[in-house]
C-alpha cells in the first residue's frame, strides 16, 4: 500500500469500513413536513379567530397582533413538546453565510421548587441575543450590544433533530437595538416588500384590476463534494478552510466525463437518501440529485419557492448535507474551489417573479411577441442588468467564489443576460420598430416511430451565461455554493424594483397622454434596447473574444474581491438601495465593511495555513527525501557506481524556492498598517495570494518528486477516488 503512515491509516480506516445501514423508506406522505409547524396544523391546534388572524398576517403581510401570539406560543410549545423538545431557538442569519441560533429551554420554575414547560407570546415574537461578536460593519460597538430577533411568521418554525434531542427553531430578523438590520433576513423581506409594490404599479397600468400580493421565487441548485473524513483529518487546509491549498493534480480527473450523471455510488446514495429524508420532514422539497462533473462531486436541487423561505431552506439544505456527511464518515464541502484542476461548485439560483391572480410573470408562453405583459418584465430584468451588472457581481464576491469566476468552466466576471435565439429575435424587432411574430417551436422529429415527437424548446441553453433565460426565470449562475442565496436575492428584487417603478411612470405618463398601452410598452422597450441592449450575449461567454467584445460595450469586468466589493460603495448603489427601502446608507456601509473584512480574514487565515503546512509539511518530508538520495549517492560515488544526481538537485533547488517565497510571504503577512480597508483588500488579494499561489507551485512541483512513502498529505487521487 502506498503513502506514508498517516496516509495508509487513513486508507485502511476507509476501505475496512462498513457502510451506515440503510435508513428504512418511509412514504413520501408520511414524512413530508412532520417537523414543521404547518398551517395545517396551526388550523387544528388553534382557535379560529387567531388562526384566522394569523393567517392574514402570513398571506398578506398584514401586521401581527401581538393578542394572539401567548396563544400561537402555547399552542406550538405543546406541539414541539410532544415532539421531544426541551428548547427552542430564535435562529437568524448574520452577515456571515452561516445560520446562527440561540437555544432556551422551555423550563420554567415555579414558587414550589417544581418546573413546567412554558413559553410566552412575548418570548415567542421577540428575542434579545446579544450576538455583539457578530460581524456588524460598525454599526454596534460591544458597548452598545443590544440586538433583537423578532419572529418572522412567513417562514414557518420546525423541529430540527439531531442525535442529542430536538429543539423547535423559530426564524428570526437580527437587528440593532437602533434598527439597522443586522442580518440577510430583513433585507430580504424588505426588497419583496419593493418588488411587490413595483410590480403591482406595472400590472395596473397594464389594466388588471385583481391583483394579489407579487413575490419572487427562489429554486437554487447546490452542488457540493464529498470527501472522506479520515482523508480530511489528515488535511488542516480542508479542515479550516474548506479547501486544499496544495495538491499534485491526479493522472485522471474528469477529462473522460465519466463521472457527470453517472451511476451514483452506493455509499453516496445512502448519504443522499439520508439527507432527503431529512429535508422532506423539514417540507424541503428536495427534487433532483445527481452526480457532477468532477470526480467526488455531487448536486442537489429542490422544487422552487417562495424567495424568503426558500432562503431559509437552502441554508437549512447546507446546514444538513454538512451533517448528515458526518454520519457517513464524509465530510460535504461547500466552497467553490477545493480542488484545482478539476471543476469547482456553484450554485445556480433560479429565480422569477409572480402571483396569484397573474401567474408567472417571466412565462413568455407560445408566442412571446404578443405577451405584453411578460415583454415588460423581461426588458426590465434586461435594463436592470445592464444598469446594476457590477453590483450583481459584487454580490458573488467572496475569496472563495474568485477560484471559480472567470475560470474556464463558470461564468464569466462579466455580468451578461442570456435570451436564447427566440427571445433575442423578438427583442431585436421591437429595437428596430418591426415587432411581427415569434419564431416557433419546431417538433423534433427522431426516425424513430416508437419515440415520443417532442416540441424543441424555443431557445437552446447557454452554460457559459452568468444570467439566462430558462423559460420561465432567469438562472444566476455566478453564485457561490457555500453562499447564502440572500445577498443575490435581495439584489435581484431590489434592482427590478427599480427597472418596474421606472417603467411604471414611463407607462402612466404615456398612457395618461393617451398612448394606447400595448403601443406605450413597445415604444418603452425600445429605449430600453437602444440604451441596455449591450448586455444582451448569446455567445460563448468563456471565450477570449468576449472579453474584448464586453469591453468594448462597456461592461464592466470584475475578476476578484478587489474590483467587486468596492462597487458596494458607489452612489447609485447607495441610492439604488436607499430608494427601494431595503438598505440605509448606513446598512449598506456596514455590508462593504463585513464582507472586505471576511475577505481579507479567508486569506491570512490561508496565508498562516500555506506556511504552517509548507514549514512542517512539506519541508521535512522534501528533506527526508533529499538526505536518502544524497546518500544512496555519496554510497553509489565510494563504489564507483555512476548514479545520476538529478533528482537530488531538482529537489534542493525546489527546497530553497520554497523557503524562500515562504519567508516572502511570512513578511508579506507581518504588514498591518493599512490606513482603509480598501488597501488592505488589495494588499490581501495583490500580494498575498500570488505569493500563496506561488508556493503552491513548488509544492505541487515537489509532490511529484518526493518518494510517495514520504508525501504527508493525501493526495488528488486519494482523496477524489477512494470511497
Ligand atoms: P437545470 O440543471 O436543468 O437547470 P434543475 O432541474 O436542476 O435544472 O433545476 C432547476 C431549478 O429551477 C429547480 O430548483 C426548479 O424548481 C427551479 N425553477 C423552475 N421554475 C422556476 C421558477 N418559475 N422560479 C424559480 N425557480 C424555478
Ligand atoms: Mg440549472
Amino acid at each position: 500500500m502506498p503513502g506514508n503512515s498517516t496516509r495508509v491509516h487513513a486508507i485502511q480506516d476507509i476501505t475496512r469500513r462498513t457502510l451506515r445501514p440503510p435508513t428504512p423508506l418511509h412514504s413520501l406522505e408520511s414524512l413530508w413536513a412532520s417537523d414543521v409547524y404547518t398551517l395545517d396544523k396551526m388550523k387544528e391546534h388553534l382557535p379560529k379567530e387567531v388562526f384566522k388572524s394569523l393567517k392574514k398576517t402570513i398571506e398578506t403581510g398584514a401586521p401581527l397582533d401581538i393578542k394572539v401570539a401567548d396563544v400561537v406560543a402555547a399552542a406550538m410549545k405543546e406541539w414541539a413538546v410532544g415532539k421531544g423538545a426541551l428548547f427552542y431557538a430564535h435562529v437568524f442569519y448574520p452577515l456571515t453565510n452561516a445560520t446562527a441560533e440561540k437555544h432556551d429551554g422551555f423550563i420554567s420554575v415555579q414558587g414550589d421548587g417544581t418546573v413546567i414547560t412554558e413559553i410566552g407570546g412575548k418570548v415567542l415574537v421577540q428575542g434579545e441575543p446579544d450576538g455583539s461578536s457578530f460581524p456588524n460593519g460598525g454599526i454596534r460597538g460591544t458597548s452598545h450590544a443590544r440586538g433583537y430577533t423578532a419572529w418572522d411568521v412567513t417562514s414557518p418554525a420546525y423541529i430540527m433533530e439531531t442525535n442529542n434531542g430536538a429543539s423547535l427553531c423559530i426564524p428570526t430578523v437580527f437587528v440593532s437595538w437602533t434598527g439597522e438590520a443586522l442580518d440577510k433576513k430583513t433585507p430580504l423581506l424588505r426588497s419583496i416588500a419593493a418588488m411587490n409594490k413595483a410590480a403591482k404599479r406595472v400590472l395596473t397600468v397594464l389594466g388588471n384590476k385583481d391583483i394579489a400580493q407579487v413575490n419572487s421565487s427562489c429554486g437554487a441548485e447546490q452542488e457540493y463534494f464529498l470527501i472522506d473524513a479520515a482523508f480530511a483529518a489528515a488535511r488542516p487546509d480542508l479542515l479550516l478552510t474548506g479547501r486544499t491549498l496544495f495538491g499534485k493534480p491526479p493522472a485522471k480527473a474528469q477529462q473522460f466525463d465519466d463521472h457527470y450523471f453517472g451511476a451514483i455510488p452506493e455509499r453516496v446514495q445512502m448519504f443522499m437518501q439520508d439527507v432527503e429524508e431529512r429535508m422532506y420532514k423539514l417540507g424541503i422539497p428536495a427534487k433532483t440529485r445527481h452526480n457532477e462533473v468532477a470526480p467526488g462531486q455531487f448536486e442537489i436541487a429542490p422544487f422552487f419557492e417562495a424567495a424568503n423561505v426558500a432562503s431559509d431552506h437552502q441554508q437549512l439544505t447546507m446546514t444538513i448535507l454538512k451533517n448528515t456527511a458526518k454520519r457517513h464518515g464524509l465530510i460535504c464541502l461547500l466552497h467553490e474551489k477545493p480542488f484545482a484542476g478539476v471543476n469547482g461548485s456553484g450554485k445556480h439560483v433560479n429565480w422569477s417573479v409572480g402571483n396569484a391572480t397573474q401567474g408567472n410573470l417571466l412565462d413568455p408562453g407560445d408566442t412571446p411577441h404578443d405577451n405584453i405583459q411578460f415583454l415588460v418584465f423581461c426588458g426590465a430584468v434586461i435594463r436592470m442588468v445592464h444598469k446594476y451588472g457590477a453590483l450583481l457581481r459584487a454580490v458573488v464576491a467572496t475569496a472563495s467564489n474568485d477560484h471559480r469566476l472567470g475560470a474556464n468552466e463558470a461564468p464569466p466576471a462579466i455580468m451578461s443576460v442570456y435570451l436564447g435565439t427566440q427571445l433575442e429575435d423578438v427583442f431585436k424587432q421591437i429595437q428596430k420598430g418591426t415587432l411581427t411574430g415569434s419564431k416557433v417551436k419546431s417538433v423534433m422529429n427522431l426516425g424513430v416511430d416508437s419515440l415520443p415527437q417532442f416540441a424543441k424548446d424555443p431557445g437552446d441553453r447557454n452554460r457559459t451565461s452568468p444570467f439566462a433565460f430558462t423559460g420561465n426565470r432567469f438562472e444566476f449562475r455566478a453564485v457561490g455554493s457555500g453562499q447564502s442565496v440572500s445577498g443575490p436575492l435581495i439584489a435581484m428584487n431590489t434592482m427590478l424594483s427599480d427597472s418596474l417603478t421606472w417603467f411604471a411612470e414611463k407607462l402612466e405618463a404615456a398612457v395618461a397622454a393617451g398612448t394606447p398601452v400595448p403601443q406605450a410598452v413597445l415604444s418603452v422597450l425600445k429605449v430600453i434596447m437602444d440604451e441596455h441592449s449591450a448586455v444582451v450575449f448569446g455567445g460563448n461567454g468563456y471565450s477570449a473574444e468576449w472579453h474584448k467584445m464586453a469591453e468594448e460595450r462597456g461592461l464592466p469586468n470584475l475578476p476578484s474581491c478587489v474590483e467587486a466589493l468596492p462597487v458596494l460603495k458607489d452612489k447609485a448603489v447607495e441610492e439604488l438601495f436607499s430608494k427601494a427601502g431595503v438598505l440605509t446608507p448606513v446598512e449598506l456601509a456596514s455590508r462593504f465593511d463585513v464582507y472586505a473584512e471576511q475577505y481579507i480574514h479567508a486569506i491570512e487565515v490561508e496565508a498562516k495555513l500555506v506556511i504552517s503546512i509548507a514549514k512542517t509539511q512539506v519541508y521535512p518530508a522534501a528533506m527526508t527525501y533529499l538526505s536518502s538520495l544524497t546518500d544512496t549517492l555519496a554510497k553509489a560515488a565510494a563504489v564507483k557506481i555512476e548514479a545520476s544526481p538529478e533528482t537530488a538537485t531538482k529537489v534542493a533547488g525546489l527546497v530553497k524556492s520554497l523557503t524562500g517565497t515562504v519567508a516572502k510571504l511570512g513578511e508579506a503577512l507581518a504588514k498591518h498598517d493599512f490606513s482603509t480597508t480598501e488597501q488592505h483588500l488589495v494588499h490581501a488579494g495583490k500580494t498575498l495570494r500570488p505569493l500563496m499561489d506561488e508556493t503552491r507551485k513548488i509544492v505541487d512541483a515537489l509532490e511529484a518528486e518526493v518518494a510517495d512513502e514520504d508525501w504527508p498529505l493525501p493526495t488528488y487521487t486519494e482523496m477524489l477516488f477512494i470511497k
